[in-house]
């Protein structure tokens, strides 16, 4: 049977925190090709995939390591963290035969080129899977917010937003056995219920300009596939 992907080119918004494994910290190897093999499953349906990577393993501007440290500054670290993240899956993805491009929003020519949203479109026709590091390239932003700018400009389908939970929840599946996941809900309902899906800045310019939202666990063997196939995973956030 012929298995035809819903989507034909998707943003993949991979949390700094995926891939540090079971570590309390950094990057860990085997976390990280397991999920490398997750995204080439999709590549090899013929997707077309963008990937804005998080730092929050390495840096983050809001966390108590940064406290006392102006905003900024730490925002900016977080930001070049987010480029080593994006470096060691381009990495990983070699080793994997996936071929990817780095496009940094922060100039740092040595060791990726700078984001061209044009150039970053014609890699994704070309079928090479396309990794944005440096978020937006400002400060007091986040990477959700990236991944919904950058899934917007390069005209994704959708924004796919891997967590360590298969969806959303009517509560903590850790705390409440009778939490139930949200197989769809609308950005109102959303709103309503008061769901975490994305930062507030990040649903806000998804509800705004139409682009759906599908959170899923990347840790599910097969479950961005599945997402990508139509199937039911995770939580579709739609208008
Ligand atoms: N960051 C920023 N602007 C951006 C994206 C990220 O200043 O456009 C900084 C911010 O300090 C953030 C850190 O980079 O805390 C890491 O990003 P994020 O927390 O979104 O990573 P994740 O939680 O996805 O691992």
């Amino acid at each position: 049977m012929s298995q035809a992907p819903k989507y034909q080119r998707i943003l993949l918004k991979l949390s700094g925190e995926a891939l540090m494994g079971e570590d309390s910290y950094g990057i860990n190897r085997a976390t990280i090709d397991r999920i490398v093999q997750e995204i080439k499953d999709v590549v090899d349906l013929g997707v077309q995939v963008a990937i804005v990577i998080g730092g929050g393993n390495i840096f983050r501007g809001v966390a108590p390591a940064a406290a006392g440290m102006d905003r900024a500054t730490a925002d900016y670290m977080g930001m070049l963290a987010t480029v080593m993240n994006a470096m060691a899956l381009q990495d990983a993805m070699r080793h994997a035969g996936v071929v990817s491009r780095v496009q940094s929003a922060l100039t740092i020519q040595q060791v990726a080129e700078p984001y061209v949203r044009g150039k970053a479109i014609r890699y994704l026709e070309e079928n090479k899977v396309v990794i944005f590091g440096a978020g937006t390239g400002n400060p007091f932003f986040t990477t959700d917010t990236a991944a919904a700018l950058r899934g917007m400009e390069v005209g994704a389908d959708i924004v796919l937003k891997a967590t360590k939970v298969d969806g959303v929840y009517t509560d903590d599946p850790k705390k409440n056995p009778d939490a139930v996941r949200y197989h769809t809900v609308t950005f109102d309902e959303a709103i309503g219920r008061n769901l975490k899906v994305m930062d507030a800045t990040a649903f806000a310019l998804c509800r705004d300009q139409k682009m759906n939202i599908c959170v899923f666990s990347i840790f599910k063997q097969g479950g961005l596939k599945r997402v990508v196939l139509g199937e039911d995973e995770g939580t579709l956030v739609h208008c």
